[in-house]
């Protein structure tokens, strides 16, 4: 057995991965370089550890580089005493003292959004090696995602775990109501509130998932913080709406679905090139 360990955020590399009942499965990074595409890379479903059964080598997940990421995030956890979820708002305390978000900074977010002043909105902070992004439910502040600003290989965005699993995106100052728009990521569901403008006016409130499927936590968040009513998916392939549709749509219990059709353009692709959105209802 080799000894090779790779530091890769596990978490990001699986996100297109198949999957079996233990396991993702992919092509392994390193063999597909050298030109060989069988998915022989397998991860932990709990994104503890991978291991390539073609070159040998083992795949791991970074380890917080200092005591602040560690405690960042500590506010969201599971209430294991309660056969339930529970959301722990991050006591303000535990936050870093932010950069401010240089020229720079700017332009490497620039690709993400057409409107730039929705970082200082978003509340997008500079630290390090990363950006920042502050997710909150509700008003309540409840975890920090973060995105490198120079990615390494794939990796673009390191998640820090969180007992639960992966929390949802509502753009600051927004709240989950009866209404919501299904997307991928944080710079899509900023861009949704231009792109959807008539529908947030009429109530709708952009959701992100942070990535391509309802867990069954963000299920727990969106069935007991509202009623949910109607609900249209913008994922960046109609394909990907329709599945995320067919496996968690029944469990959300809306009167109406829709979804916006996509041929891989992510919502601010679409923004950007002013094209306009059609719905088709479900
Ligand atoms: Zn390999």
């Amino acid at each position: 057995m080799s000894e090779v360990v790779r530091t890769y955020d596990l978490e990001a590399l699986c996100e297109n991965a198949d999957e079996n009942r233990t396991h993702y499965y992919l092509k392994c990074p390193l063999c597909a370089s050298s030109g060989y595409n069988k998915k022989k890379l397998y991860i932990k479903k709990d994104f503890s550890i991978g291991w390539c059964f073609h070159c040998n080598t083992s795949f791991q997940s970074p380890i917080p580089e200092n005591q602040d990421d560690m405690t960042i995030n500590e506010g969201f956890r599971l209430d294991e005493s309660a056969d339930n979820y529970k959301l722990f708002k991050l006591p303000q305390e535990k936050l870093f003292i932010p950069e401010i978000l240089t020229n720079e900074d700017r332009g490497l977010l620039d690709k993400r959004n057409p409107y730039l002043y929705l970082l200082d909105y978003a509340g997008i902070k500079s630290y390090k090696d990363s950006f920042w992004i502050p997710y909150y439910i509700n008003d309540e502040l409840i975890y920090y995602q973060r995105r490198l600003k120079h990615p390494i290989n794939d990796m673009k965005y390191y998640n820090p775990m969180i007992e639960g699993g992966k929390p949802l995106y509502v753009p600051p100052g927004m709240r989950i109501g009866s209404k919501i728009i299904l997307v991928e990521g944080v710079f899509d569901a900023l861009a949704a509130i231009f792109l959807h403008a008539d529908k947030v006016r009429a109530g709708f409130t952009p959701v992100a998932v942070m990535g391509k499927t309802l867990t069954s936590y963000h299920l727990w968040l969106l069935n007991n913080l509202s009623m949910i009513d109607e609900v249209i998916y913008q994922l960046d392939k109609t394909e990907l709406s329709l599945e995320l549709h067919e496996k968690c749509g029944r469990r959300l219990h809306a009167l109406s679905y829709q979804y916006v059709p996509s041929n891989g353009a992510d919502p601010e692709e679409i923004l950007r090139s002013n094209q306009s959105v059609e719905y088709i209802q479900l």
